[in-house]
């Protein structure tokens, strides 16, 4: 296929790139699905064409309906860019925590943005809750109807990535896949590819890579929810059992510190001209950490998940990683993403 029919046809089909200093330190083949490279730069684009099919298939959304949904960015600018061929509006209720360039990447894209105070899940003003409260209000007013996404408990999120992600890890390593890691925001990367990989060879080890803050390490390792610490990584670090991520096979979870996980987002930009964000920091982490549990000669795939140019003002900038407490390397201290 040399010409794609729009830009729903150029989500997906994302390389898988061998990480050359992580696998040389470990001896494994340790390789990155390159989901910064679909067309809203991030893995929820996946999601984001996944829900939105399936609400038409379900007769739920018809053109010139809004699409309402609460997110961390990535999945709001997956729907906002999908939207548009469909004649679809978004709606998007986001976190006032989220870095700057998401927010006016998804103006750009068309989203009305409604900001609210980061909150946790169980205050009824969290985002996710204001998003769908949003959403009935306007199922009610907007002539044309209004979903509400719900990424977090509709499954087909996760059904994307069953149907997607996980098959093309497979037929790329042509099924020499020992293990898959990654992290967890709603939970449907993890739980749909972990499911598609099992469902081909139930040998796969499956792991989590879940940044301090997070409370999934905590359950799959004792059976409590329960967190310590924070990151500056966005996108993931999930408080509960989403619905995506009910059934999840987990045979190993990993706690990633943000010292262990942001040097690695700075060595692969640096030696490895991959811009990334803090997530896929966290994820080749548990990479190397699965690496390490299963020994050299294995074959372990990780998510590289957003393009690093959305942490420019965060991430990338030296003195918010000085007010975090995190190193900075001498290259971005030289050539800082924004001014001192
Ligand atoms: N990394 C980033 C940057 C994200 O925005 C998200 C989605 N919130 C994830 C990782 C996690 O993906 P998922 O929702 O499929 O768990």
């Amino acid at each position: 296929m040399t010409i794609r029919n729009g830009l729903v046809d150029t989500i997906g089909h994302t390389p898988l790139i061998r990480l050359k200093r992580a696998s040389e330190e470990t001896g494994c083949e340790i390789l990155g699905k390159a989901e910064f490279l679909n067309p809203g730069q991030s893995v929820k684009d996946r999601a984001a064409l996944g829900i939105i099919r399936d609400a038409m298939a379900r007769g739920t959304l018809e053109p010139g309906g809004v699409i309402v949904e609460g997110t961390a960015g990535n999945t709001g600018i997956g729907l906002a860019l999908v939207a548009a061929p469909f004649g679809f509006r978004t709606v998007i209720v986001i976190p006032d925590t989220q870095s700057q360039e998401k927010k006016d990447m998804l103006r750009l894209a068309g989203a009305t943005l409604v900001e609210v105070p980061a909150v946790p899940y169980s205050n009824p003003n969290n985002y996710v809750k204001v998003s769908g409260r949003l959403a009935e209000a306007l199922a009610r007013t907007e002539p044309h109807g209004a979903i509400w996404a719900n990424q977090f408990d509709n499954v087909a999120n996760r059904q994307a990535h069953i149907d997607t992600t996980g098959p093309e890890i497979w037929d790329q390593t042509a099924g020499k896949v020992d293990g898959f890691v990654c992290s967890v925001g709603t939970g449907g990367t993890f739980a749909g590819v972990g499911m598609a990989l099992k469902a081909r060879n139930p040998t796969v080890k499956i792991a989590l890579a879940d940044p301090m803050g997070a409370a999934l390490y905590s359950y799959y390792t004792t059976g409590e929810l329960k967190s310590e610490g924070s990151s500056i990584t966005e996108g993931i670090g999930q408080g509960r059992i989403t619905a995506n991520l009910e059934d999840a096979p987990v045979d190993m979870a990993f706690q990633i510190p943000d010292s262990e996980a942001i040097p690695l987002v700075f060595d692969l930009l640096e030696h490895e001209g991959l811009c990334l964000g803090g997530s896929s920091g966290v994820n080749v982490a548990g990479a190397i950490r699965l690496a390490r549990e299963l020994g050299p000669g294995h074959t372990i795939v990780t998510i590289l998940c957003d393009f690093g140019t959305r942490y420019q003002s965060k991430l990338f900038n030296p003195a918010f990683l000085r007010s975090k407490a995190l190193p900075v390397p001498a290259w971005l201290e030289r050539s800082p993403a924004v001014p001192n």
